[in-house]
Order: C-alpha cells, then sequence, then structure tokens
C-alpha cells in the first residue's frame, strides 16, 4: 500500500483534544514545538462540551459541567484562559442535598454560613466544621500540587511537611486515610456534614468505607469550600474553546475528524501516527496519547512493539463504573417542596450517607441501583446563559455496573442500555425528583437520555460509560496507574506519552496528565539534546 506521508514537519503529535490533550498541546507550543492536534470526534473537547440538542434555547453540558479542579490547578491558571473568553460564573450556593424532611444539606460559598447552617441542625457540628476548613487551609494548597504533579510529588513536599504540624501532624494525614463514613461520624453528630462529605467522596468510585474515600471526600469538599464549583459562562465547550483559541493563536493546528489508528514505532521510537484516512503524519520529537490507556495499549500501539509485561497488565486494567446521564429542559426551576436558603448548582441526591454506600455497594454487586445516588447540575441557577429567563437546564447522572447481572429495583432493566433500558432508568432518577420537587415532571419541556453506548459513541475515552479513564481505587491509582509502573507520563515506547485520565492523578478536568505528558516530552527532548541525539522520520519513509 502506498502511504501518503506528511513530512516531519511537526514536532509533537497530540492524539485526542480533551482537556487532557489541550493542555498538553498549550504546554508544548510554550516550549516553542509545532504542534498538531488528531481528534476523532467532529467537535473538539472530549468530556468538556456543551450543546443546543436537547431543546431550542437551551445549552446542555454533554458530560462534565463543574469545575473545581480546574479552577484550583496551577497549570490551568497559567494558561490566562480569561484572555481567551473563559469566565467562571457560581450559583449562589456551591452544592446542595435535598432532604426528604424537607431540609437541606447546604454548603454555601462562605464557610461562616455553611457552619452557621450545620450548627442550626446539631449543635456543635458548625465548630468542627470551621475546624476542618482551618486545617485544609494551612496544607490544602500542598496536597493539591503534590496531587497535579508527577509521582513522586517531590517539589510540594517539602511545603507540605512544613505546614503538616499545624494543621495537626500525625493526625491529620490519619483523618484523610480515614474511610469517610467513619471520618463524618468521628467529626460531627449531625447528618448533614455527613452527607455532604460522604456526597462529595461519591464522585469518584471508591467504596464510602475504604482507604481513599475520606481523601477524596476532603478534597473535593474543600474544594467546594474554598474555589466553589465554578462553570463556564456559556457552557463547558468554553473552557474547552479558550483551550483551543489559545493554541491556534500561538501557531498550533487542531484537525477534526481525524482518527488515529496507529502509533507508528520505529526502533522503539513513537515516529508518528496514522489515520484511518490512511494519512501518516511523522513526528520529531513527540506524541502525546490523550486516549484511554486500554485503547492505546490494546490496539493503537501494535502488540509487538510492547513488552510482555505491559500486554500482560493491560489486559487486568479496571474501568470506573458506568454511567447513565439524562438532560432535561424545565420551563421553570425545581420546584422543591422545601426552598433551600440560597440556590445550589450542584445537587447530591440522597437521602442518607448510608443511602450513598447502598447504591455504590449495589453498582459494585452488579446490580442496577435501586435508588440511584446522582449527582445533578441546576445550570441555569449557576448561569443564566444556559436557557431562557425563568427555565433551567438541568442534568443528572449516576453510576451502574459495567456489566450488570441484576436490577435492585423493580421494573426489570436488564443492562444492556439499549433504548427501552434508558428511557426506564431515567424515569426511574426523575422520580427522585418528583418525589422531592412534586411537578417536577410537569415542568419537563425535553428530556436526553445518554446511556453507556450513547456516552462512548460521542467520546471513545468512555468506554461503556466510564468517566474517570479506570477506577479509582488505589490499586490502580500512583504507580499502579495505569499499569504498575512509575506512575509517569512515559511508556514503553520511546517519545510515546500517556497524556489521558488513565495517567496519574486520574480524572476530572484539571489537566495534570495532560501537562505531566508534555513536561515529561520536553525533559526526554533536552536530555537527547544533551547528548547530541537528533530524531525524525525522514519523509517518505514506509512504516
Ligand atoms: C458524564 C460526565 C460527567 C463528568 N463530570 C465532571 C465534572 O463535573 N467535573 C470534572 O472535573 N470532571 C468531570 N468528568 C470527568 C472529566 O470530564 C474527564 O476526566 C476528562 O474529560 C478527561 O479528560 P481527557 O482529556 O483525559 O479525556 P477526554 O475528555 O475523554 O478526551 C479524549 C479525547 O480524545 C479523543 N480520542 C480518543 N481516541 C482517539 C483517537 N484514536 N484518535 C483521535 N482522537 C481520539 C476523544 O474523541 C476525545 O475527544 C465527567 C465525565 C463525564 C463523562
Amino acid at each position: 500500500m502506498t502511504l501518503n506521508v506528511t513530512p516531519g514537519a511537526y514536532d509533537a503529535v497530540v492524539i485526542g483534544a480533551g482537556p487532557n490533550g489541550l493542555v498538553a498541546a498549550n504546554r508544548l507550543v510554550d516550549a516553542g514545538w509545532s504542534v498538531v492536534v488528531l481528534e476523532t470526534q467532529p467537535t473538539l473537547g472530549g468530556a468538556v462540551r456543551s450543546d443546543e440538542e436537547v431543546h431550542p434555547g437551551f445549552v446542555h453540558d454533554t458530560f462534565s459541567a463543574f469545575y473545581p479542579l480546574a479552577a484550583a490547578s496551577r497549570t490551568i491558571q497559567s494558561f490566562g484562559l480569561e484572555r481567551y473568553g473563559l469566565e467562571w460564573t457560581h450559583a449562589p450556593a456551591v452544592l446542595g442535598h435535598p432532604l426528604p424532611d424537607g431540609s437541606w444539606a447546604l454548603l454555601h460559598r462562605d464557610r461562616n454560613v455553611t457552619a452557621t447552617l450545620l450548627d442550626q441542625r446539631h449543635e456543635g457540628d458548625g465548630e468542627a466544621w470551621l475546624e476542618m476548613c482551618e486545617a485544609w487551609d494551612h496544607v490544602g494548597d500542598a496536597i493539591i500540587e503534590g496531587l497535579l504533579t508527577p509521582f513522586p510529588p517531590l517539589r510540594p513536599l517539602p511545603g507540605l511537611l512544613r505546614n503538616l504540624r499545624r494543621a495537626g501532624g500525625a493526625d491529620f494525614v490519619k483523618t484523610l486515610l480515614t474511610p469517610i463514613t467513619t471520618l463524618g461520624s468521628q467529626r460531627f453528630g449531625g447528618d448533614h456534614p455527613r452527607l455532604l462529605l460522604s456526597g462529595n467522596a461519591g464522585h469518584a468510585d471508591i467504596p464510602l468505607d475504604a482507604v481513599g474515600s475520606g481523601l477524596m471526600g476532603v478534597l473535593m469538599t474543600m474544594l467546594a469550600q474554598t474555589v466553589g464549583f465554578p462553570v463556564p459562562r456559556g457552557g463547558a465547550g468554553r473552557l474547552t474553546q479558550a483551550l483551543a483559541d489559545r493554541f491556534a493563536a500561538l501557531g498550533g493546528e487542531i484537525r477534526c475528524s481525524s482518527r488515529v489508528e496507529r502509533v507508528l514505532v520505529d526502533r522503539g521510537r513513537a515516529a508518528g501516527v496514522r489515520t484511518v484516512h490512511g494519512e501518516v503524519i511523522a513526528c520529531r520529537h513527540a506524541v502525546v496519547a490523550d486516549v484511554v490507556a486500554p485503547h492505546l495499549y490494546g490496539g493503537l500501539v501494535r502488540a509487538e512493539d510492547l513488552p510482555a509485561s505491559t500486554q500482560r497488565s493491560i489486559r487486568r486494567f479496571d474501568l470506573d463504573p458506568s454511567t447513565v446521564k439524562v438532560d432535561w429542559a424545565l420551563s421553570r426551576p425545581v420546584p422543591w417542596a422545601t426552598a433551600p436558603q440560597d440556590a445550589p448548582g450542584t445537587l447530591h441526591m440522597a437521602d442518607s450517607p448510608e443511602h450513598i454506600t447502598e447504591a455504590l455497594a449495589q453498582v459494585s454487586a452488579r446490580a442496577i441501583p435501586a435508588n440511584p445516588f446522582m449527582l445533578a447540575g441546576q445550570m441555569t441557577t449557576a448561569d443564566p446563559a444556559r436557557s431562557p429567563a425563568g427555565t433551567e437546564s438541568m442534568w443528572a447522572y449516576t453510576h451502574v455496573p459495567q456489566s450488570a447481572s441484576s436490577d435492585a429495583g423493580e421494573g426489570g432493566i436488564r443492562g444492556v442500555w439499549d433504548a427501552d433500558d434508558c428511557e426506564r432508568f431515567a424515569d426511574r432518577m426523575q422520580r427522585r425528583f418528583e418525589r422531592l420537587a412534586p411537578g417536577f415532571e410537569s415542568t419537563i419541556l425535553a428530556r436526553r437520555v445518554l446511556g453507556p453506548h450513547e456516552l462512548e459513541a460521542r467520546d471513545e475515552n468512555l468506554v461503556g460509560g466510564a468517566l474517570n479513564g479506570g477506577s479509582s481505587q488505589l490499586h490502580q491509582q500512583l504507580v499502579f496507574r495505569p499499569v504498575p509502573g512509575l506512575g509517569r507520563a512515559e511508556t514503553p515506547i520511546g517519545g510515546l506519552f500517556l497524556g489521558s485520565a488513565s495517567a496519574h492523578p486520574g480524572g476530572g478536568v484539571h489537566g495534570a496528565p495532560g501537562n505531566n505528558a508534555a513536561r515529561a516530552a520536553i525533559a526526554r527532548r533536552r536530555r537527547r539534546l544533551g547528548r547530541g541525539v537528533n530524531s525524525g522520520l525522514a519523509s517518505g519513509k514506509q512504516l
């Protein structure tokens, strides 16, 4: 076969224009590299996109919606995206749990307001809340930096150790290692703070009684209390657009509808890629893959180019659970039975911490949850630009097993996630809103259900509807992510870097895997230059 070989015109090829791909691309052009980004979808952004297909005049975030990690990420801050049109906006309250007794566990942007509300429910909880916030003030920034930089986090470590004593020393470390259910009941007497902590831990697939849930719960709760859960004005796609516009302004090139089907390896080194259209795009220094690990090591790189140990380990890669997401266009704001003091953007739908544990346990037991624990968003509340005045752009998602063996609820949903399964499960999710907001169903102008297959069709990194690029549990974090090794962006192929959520530190929109991959590529180039090694695939070479 004759291949149409583009001369080695680029320093780097980035596969995938998700947030991590775009962060890597920006970091590389900042270093003076010529970079092309190849994206298989016709639209940029991976799981950071918005669309207007649910109902005229309504913007919906197709996947992710709230960005505390992006707001806290030094990488994303360093790009100055506000100059490229990004504007963050916040709901009056950060997040809330509506409860059947009419009360709300509410996290306000002002920690003193949160504490007062918690104290009204259970005396003493307000003070305990403020104590937790103060401990976080000492070490929070260093913990976030440690999580978002390559492993081991050598740079933030001295600062972390210096401040740890002020946060409580070993006792604080123990707090972070304590499962969130235990931590919640050790520190608080009432149900509201326990719900806020457990609901936030439920953003990852770590069981609430397992190590790791404490760190996740405290991290997300303290992010909520410090940076809030902001959203880009106009839709999630504005964050993507700002990243893309910055990249283009610095000379980068993006090609949509360009699926990469093979990473080309020449003498153990990544020399370029081949697209499904048969075009070979060579590169001088690096290929950065914003690709989920089982795809990268399960086809994109040929098996014969990989060590046997990588092939073996990737077969044991553990995906996170699947997802069903529902978007609604509502004719008016959600008619909550009792309105909260301040309207939250993010909602956690669970009657108690025990209910969250039960729903997650059902997913682990391969059962479709009877009463799903849902994350939800009132997007017009957070950003009035999302829908006409007096209406609400709304979504909710929940997790379901990757491979279901039963339905814990009534209705015999089979878990094949065809249109029938998806619609009936969406009805189940919707009934939970109707119970707490009577009349919810009468406000629905339009509904869209994105089941696992539909999510994956729109972003192939979401394998089976898994949204974090692989499980966030301890056995697949740090040096075990994505396969046992050093927990770094380097792969067994020289010049190929993993820069997706499958790399440390995992899912969420913070850009760390993309940034780590780009920095590793730049460092490798410097080392090679130091050794006088030049690289590049000669134009016309057949691979
Ligand atoms: C429903 C949902 C809700 C979420 N909510 C939040 C939230 O509120 N806040 C938050 O911080 N995070 C959230 N997340 C997680 C977050 O969106 C992801 O962790 C993040 O998008 C991962 O970024 P990424 O760049 O690694 O991958 P992705 O965003 O998945 O992007 C990967 C890109 O690569 C492209 N690609 C893949 N293979 C190829 C190929 N062979 N050739 C060319 N292109 C390719 C894909 O089309 C895609 O555009 C959510 C995710 C989902 C699905």
